[in-house]
């Protein structure tokens, strides 16, 4: 249910005590006392614990407070509080770095409540390049925060397991197990998970609950030639979790690329795009994947040992494809990869973008289906992205789209925040199946894994009879007859 908005901010930018009433008085953020105070450790009005890199701080100082980024957040959208907005959340964070306002917990809650959408973005007539200010501060001010035993136990799934493949296809075998022999759904029962708390229970709501998917996900090859003349090389990034829960998708995506012409390499060394980490405030962990990921790509060897120049670099998961895109910022300041790295992004694309590009033979046969499409935050928001997978549906004979009211606004996933914030990350899923269920359609297509999982459990939760699906599996469809 959307709240009446209201200003709260209490961030009085003339006193640093008011930082404990964020998010409890009056006091507009929009008030901002300078826009040419330094960053960080010159701060003018006491000692700042956030010491932003100048480039990150000159962010905050393109904000004009004008507000118009309000409608677009989803936080704001739901609570109306200013202090969840984004215009409140950069006067906390310049306020921060500015020495003169603490980190308080009401002051971390609304920092932490911020998915990360980017919508603002969007939303913002000054360019206002939000998600750097917002990742540098949580990088910042996540160190040593004390953390309950079941946030650690989150945690270590985060960093310690979804990043790596073979430890998820591990995780989940207990899983696919019970799911296999019908044991699965006496876990998953509402009595049980009840006894749960909300994180852990939110967690296996989750995975997805498929009785025909192999116990143990095999890996992809590393080469599928072209089918026809060839067009193009093209370099898979098969993701982490989207190896392991979403093989079919990969598999699917690869099939049409052939079909559009592409000798499509997998290269083995690759690893996670590092999104979890750089989210999660580990920037050194995702610099080193990013580093890893580059080299996977750049060096890539075909099996006879020769070595083929990769044309492009494609994913199908937009989480992982705004990370990708984003290697050459978080790799600006390395000595060595700060170059390969604008060279690796400006090959970057995801399937949807590069299928418009190549623009293939259309499929033949009819999808004759009724679906509503929600635009991933991450190929909206971050990569700008959302004609090329509406127009890739238009190519589907019998295919009926039905446009999804507030389609690009977030539902709740947002990489790892449907676990660390759950309360909010439900709203934000009801909201979007309400939205859903007004179109009419049983099948949901979005570009992104995290979507995907959100949408598909949270639909399961209440009962509503959803599918959801990637735009690719509806084309792989519509080229092969075979229906996904
Ligand atoms: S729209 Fe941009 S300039 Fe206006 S308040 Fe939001 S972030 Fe600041
Ligand atoms: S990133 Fe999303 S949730 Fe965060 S302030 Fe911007 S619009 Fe709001």
């Amino acid at each position: 249910m959307t709240a009446t908005p209201r200003t709260i901010s209490g961030l009085d930018p003339q006193s640093t005590s008011t930082a404990n009433n964020a998010g409890k008085s009056s006091a507009s953020a929009g008030h901002s006392s300078s826009n040419t105070a330094p960053h960080g450790s010159h701060a003018p009005h006491g000692l700042s614990i956030l010491d932003l890199d100048k480039r990150t701080y000159a962010r905050a100082l393109d904000c004009v407070h004008c507000g118009l980024c309000l409608p677009a957040c989803p936080t704001y959208t739901e609570n109306g509080l200013e202090a969840d907005s984004p215009r409140g959340r950069i006067h906390l964070m310049k306020s921060l770095a500015d020495g003169r306002i603490e980190p308080t917990d009401s002051v971390l809650e609304h920092l932490d409540l911020c998915l990360d959408c980017r919508a603002c973005e969007t939303a913002c007539p000054s360019g206002v390049v939000y998600h750097e200010l917002i990742e540098e501060t949580r990088e910042k001010l996540n160190v040593d925060r004390p953390k309950t035993f079941v946030d650690r136990m989150v945690e270590s799934m985060f960093f310690h397991v979804f990043p790596h493949p073979t430890r998820l296809k591990l995780a989940m075998l207990p899983v696919r197990l019970m799911q296999k022999i019908g044991l699965w759904k006496f876990v998953t029962a509402d009595a049980i998970r009840k006894r749960l708390p909300i994180k852990l229970d939110k967690m296996q709501q989750m995975l997805p609950n498929d009785a025909t998917a192999p116990i143990w996900e095999s890996n992809l090859a590393t080469h599928y030639p072209a089918i026809g003349e060839k067009r193009a090389t093209v370099g898979m990034f098969a993701g982490c979790v989207g190896s392991v829960l979403f093989q079919h998708v990969n598999r699917q995506t690869i099939a049409v690329l052939q079909r559009a012409g592409c000798d499509v390499v997998v290269p083995k060394t690759q690893q996670c795009c590092g999104a979890i980490h750089h989210h999660g405030g580990k920037m050194h962990d995702a610099m080193n994947m990013a580093i890893a990921n580059i080299s996977a790509f750049d060096f890539y060897k075909n099996p006879d040992g020769s070595h083929t120049g990769i044309d492009y670099i494609i994913n199908n998961a937009a989480g992982c494809g705004a990370m990708l895109k984003d290697y050459d910022h978080l790799l600006r300041d390395h000595p060595q990869y700060a170059e390969k790295s604008k060279q690796f992004v400006a090959k970057n694309r995801d399937i949807c973008e590069l299928l418009v590009e190549l623009d293939p033979p259309r499929p033949t046969h009819a999808v004759n289906r009724t679906v509503t499409y929600h635009d991933a935050c991450h190929l909206a928001h971050a990569q700008k992205i959302t004609a090329a997978p509406r127009q890739i549906l238009s190519w589907i004979d019998g295919l009926t789209v039905i446009a999804l009211p507030e389609s690009d606004m977030c539902c709740g996933a947002a990489g790892t925040y449907n676990l660390s914030q759950p309360d909010m990350a439900r709203d934000l899923a009801t909201r979007k199946l309400n939205h859903i269920k007004t179109t009419g359609a049983n099948t949901c297509l979005t570009a992104n894994v995290g979507c995907s999982m959100q949408i598909q459990s949270e639909a399961h939760r209440i009962h509503m009879d959803l599918n959801v699906a990637h735009p690719i599996s509806l084309l792989y469809e519509a080229y092969t007859g075979q229906t996904t």
